[in-house]
């Protein structure tokens, strides 16, 4: 779960509710998707569940390739504290397949955010940790987006929770700004992803791309996403 404060918001007890959040983590001016090619020839697909089930074919509005650096950059920083909650922001690309114009999602880079209240069962982000996400991605990331951000679920699950939807639509409000949640313990994972009319399941969640450069093995085994198999093998 997941909160995002300001020096103005109302605390209530171990919740801080933001009204009027006056930072966005998105660029003034509309981006378009870069023209590209997928990279999924030179990725592992892991699936979740839920896009296994036949009942629930909503397809995301992105897909998510995450290159290997990132992928160890925010493994790593997930797997540094097994009680609290511990996040960040994800920079890279949004493209469009120049071939079938499906839109993805590059994530190259993980900015993990420095000024936090965090607790076993929430994280804060603060208008500091914003401000240094801008900072950086102008710094050591120009030209590249905030294509969304991640967090951890020590022994919770992975999902949403109210807040998460909260800080999601009023701070990754672009509709392919996604969320990646972890839940350290038991090697979970799953990307929530809108929908291309907007909506976001909170419970369902997609898989990704590993985007390593070859057939070479995932760098993480997940307990819940299965590596798709390759028709061609
Ligand atoms: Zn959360």
């Amino acid at each position: 779960m997941s909160q995002l404060g300001e020096g103005t918001g109302i605390v209530k007890g171990k919740e801080t509710l933001v009204t009027s959040p006056r930072i966005k983590l998105a660029s003034d001016t509309q981006p378009v998707p870069r023209k590209a090619y997928s990279p999924a020839w030179c990725s592992n697909r892991l699936e979740s569940i839920y896009e296994r089930d036949e009942d629930w074919l909503e397809k995301p509005q992105v897909e998510v390739f995450i290159t290997q650096p990132a992928y160890s950059c925010i493994c790593l920083h997930a797997q540094s504290d097994l009680q609290n909650e511990v996040g960040g922001a994800l920079t890279g690309k949004w493209c469009q397949d120049a071939i079938s114009g499906s839109q993805f999602i590059v994530v190259d880079a993980a900015l993990p955010a420095r000024h936090t209240r965090y607790g076993s069962a929430f994280l804060t982000f603060t208008s500091d940790s914003l401000l240094a996400f801008q900072r950086e991605l102008e710094t050591n990331h120009p030209g590249k987006l905030i294509v969304g951000w991640y967090h951890t679920h020590p022994g919770m699950g992975v999902f949403m929770s109210g807040y998460d939807t909260w800080l999601h639509e009023h701070f990754f409000p672009e509709h392919y700004q996604v969320a990646l949640v972890i839940e350290p313990r038991s090697a979970q994972a799953g990307v929530f992803i809108r929908q291309p009319d907007g909506y976001l399941d909170a419970r369902r969640y997609y898989g990704l791309y590993e985007l390593n450069g070859s057939h070479t093995a995932s760098i993480i085994d997940w307990q819940n996403l299965i590596p798709r198999e390759d028709p061609d093998e």
